[in-house]
């Protein structure tokens, strides 16, 4: 991936989990050796909104039995 403002390739600094993001699960960060610009990448979670009440229905039960 190149940067935005000087085309030069990005370094990948790493990724992190965001467990408290309930519409991101994963931060990129990247970086410009060419003009020091911050890049982070945010990867949206794949589940969709309808999904996520089931998973939270499953668990409630599973605490009442
Ligand atoms: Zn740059």
């Amino acid at each position: 991936m190149k940067c935005w403002h000087c085309g030069t390739e990005l370094i990948w600094g790493g990724d992190h989990d965001l467990e408290d993001d309930e519409t991101y699960i994963i931060v990129t960060n990247l970086s410009c050796p060419g003009c020091n610009s911050h890049v982070d990448v945010y990867y949206p979670r794949q589940e969709k909104k309808d999904e996520k009440r089931k998973r939270k229905k499953v668990r409630r039960k599973i605490k009442t039995n």
